[in-house]
């Protein structure tokens, strides 16, 4: 049972908001039941409120109210736990309140009495000992990953694991099966739900019912999940970011499965980034954390911790051409034409784009908002705001196209290949479902860990677009979706890249099929720009006394933009300021300077 407290308790109101981010002293009577973890309501200013029971206190004032119910049976959160929570609240600037309402799916009430009455009591997880072999023993730093999993290996630091393509999903079985062997539970984070990731599904299969899968579902399964894993009832959960908190424990291992897609980052307060918590979690607990990635981030790179690689070079011959004729590289039409299965990586979508008006022979754009016109499902329109295609100058709807883009790719590819060709959409997710020939086009979108492939082919076409996308780690992004697809033609295929460069860090990343000369020239250019891989940044909107107290914090760099009485501000700051700088904008949100912190916004 749960530890029951009494006295005077510190806690965290539910309310998410920065300036009321500090705990709030009530006395719990012992009848509550009430401990660490617990969901109390409180009175606050004449008012009823909730808030999370963090501890016993000594911070008691003159004046101070009781607890007036406890609101749940249900514990969020143990100290260990907690710790975790308030490490995610400092490091990125967020209310612990916002931190927990994270840390745990939304609340089903009859599911906690339902529920558990349906579940039966709770038995501890089989211990079959099952240990699959797999490709880990033989790679370079692969015996001390493993070691440092089955001791427990608390304090050995991150690792990062670049393993061969079709191995991606076979580390990830071994190294959860050593932990489990070990004793101990692991989490296994997967950037996505739907399709289910092939390692996903391949670890559900190697461990059956000790396996959580914690992704998707409606809200009273989730619940019930949630419930199910803190009652013990599993000891190896996979799941999507929220599963980084999940409630198990003696914590082995968190493995992070394709590190640097973009589904790893919370796009809601507190912002948080899976690779980091997963870190933190296994120092705070005592685990391993394993950073899973064909090209792992800057952010990755920047910790220089150990990695993990096969101990012979396990990637696709890659050949670099130039594009030839309306994007057409010769070498690329004539390997096609031999391939049984292949996929080309079409970044750009539709059929074309409008060059100029055929009426009036202006050059065409969007009547609506100048932007640019894209034929695409058979109807020209803005690709920026959406509108249908109208002249700007004269009103038709007649333009000449210049041809390009994934319609266009299937449709020559069409001509060529010899087996069906298919473009990959939202509504027909996976490249390759089946083993029979055939070729799949497709964009980012259609990159997906599905398991190792073994394609004839991969082409990546349009690979001087990377250059061009905005944002400043889309060059890495781009790295990493091709290097993913590339993987698809191990162990016997081969890859065609199309680029007028060469030579660019980028491609020759992808023709070693390692990243580690690319980011010899990107972690200088992050540098260069004011955001050093591995610094913080926080997006900071305020008053306009707000770039002033920033400045006064001695931030590595700072920009800001003035939108009326607002000022938008972004912060890069040194690691160790980040908790003095929390503290301030903190104060700066009770002031009214700081109206709201974004960690890590994207740039
Ligand atoms: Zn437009
Ligand atoms: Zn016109």
């Amino acid at each position: 049972m749960p530890h029951v407290l009494s006295g005077p308790v510190a806690v965290c109101l539910d309310r998410p908001v920065l300036a009321l981010d500090r705990p709030f002293t009530y006395l719990l009577d012992e009848e509550h039941g009430a401990g660490v973890g617990s969901l109390v309501q409180v009175p606050f200013h004449g008012r009823r409120v909730r808030g999370y029971v963090l501890g016993p206190t000594d911070d008691v004032p003159v004046r101070t109210l009781r607890v007036t119910a406890a609101v749940s049976p249900v514990r969020f959160f143990d100290e260990p736990m907690l710790s975790l929570l308030r490490w995610v609240s400092e490091r990125y600037v967020a209310p612990l309140a916002s931190v927990i309402a994270r840390s745990h799916p939304p609340r089903v009430a009859s599911e906690e009495a339902e529920g558990g009455a349906r579940r039966g009591p709770a038995s501890p997880a089989p211990g079959s000992g099952v240990s699959p072999t797999g490709p880990l023993a033989g790679y370079r730093r692969g015996p001390e990953l493993l070691g440092a999993i089955r001791s427990g290996g608390g304090g050995e630091g991150a690792f990062v694991v670049r393993p061969a393509p079709e191995e991606e999903v076979g580390v990830a079985v071994e190294a959860v099966g050593a932990c489990l062997a070990a004793g101990r539970s692991a989490v296994v984070l997967v950037p996505e739900a739907e399709p289910l990731p092939a390692t996903a599904r391949a670890v559900a299969e190697a461990f059956g019912d000790r396996v959580a899968l914690y992704l998707g579902g409606d809200r009273r399964a989730r619940y019930g999940k949630w419930l199910d894993i803190a009652a013990g009832r599993h000891d190896c959960v996979v799941g999507t970011r929220p599963a980084v908190f999940a409630p198990v424990g003696r914590l082995g291992l968190v493995w992070i499965s394709r590190e640097s897609h973009a589904g790893h980052r919370e796009e809601r307060a507190p912002y948080y980034h899976v690779r980091e918590v997963a870190a933190a979690r296994a120092r705070l607990q005592g685990a391993v954390a394993a950073i899973e990635a064909l090209c792992p981030s800057a952010e990755a790179v920047a910790w220089a911790a150990a990695e993990v690689a096969p101990a012979r070079r396990a990637w696709p011959p890659v050949e670099v051409v130039r594009p030839g004729p309306e994007g057409r590289a010769p070498r690329l039409v004539s390997a096609l034409r031999r391939a049984g299965r292949a996929f080309l990586f079409a970044p750009l979508p539709g059929y074309g784009v409008a060059r100029v008006c055929r009426a009036c022979g202006e050059p065409a754009t969007c009547a609506a908002c100048g932007g640019l016109l894209r034929l695409e499902g058979g109807k020209v329109a803005c690709a920026v705001c959406g509108a249908g295609g109208v002249c700007a100058a004269c009103g038709s709807r007649g333009f000449g196209i210049v041809r390009g883009g994934a319609e266009r790719v299937e449709e020559w590819a069409g001509r060529v290949a010899g087996g069906p060709v298919r473009r990959v959409g939202p509504e027909d997710p996976s490249p390759f479902p089946g083993q029979g020939p055939g070729v799949a086009v497709g964009g980012y979108e259609a990159v997906k860990d599905a398991g190792p492939q073994g394609l004839d082919l991969v082409g990546i076409l349009d690979a001087d677009l990377a250059a061009r996308r905005p944002g400043l780690a889309a060059r890495e992004k781009a790295l990493a979706v091709w290097m993913e697809a590339a993987g698809w033609a191990r162990p016997a295929g081969r890859v065609v890249i199309q680029t007028n460069h060469p030579n660019d860090p980028m491609v020759q990343a992808l023709v070693a099929g390692n990243p580690a000369r690319f980011y010899r020239s990107e972690l200088a250019r992050r540098e260069q720009a004011g955001f050093p891989a591995g610094f913080p940044v926080f997006r900071v909107a305020g008053s306009g006394d707000l770039p002033g107290a920033l400045e006064a914090l001695e931030p590595v760099s700072l920009l800001v933009t003035t939108v009326g009485d607002e000022a938008l501000c972004l912060a890069t700051v040194r690691p160790d300021r980040v908790p003095a700088v929390g503290r301030a904008l903190r104060e700066l949100a009770e002031r009214g300077v700081v109206a709201r912190v974004e960690a890590e916004p994207h740039l």
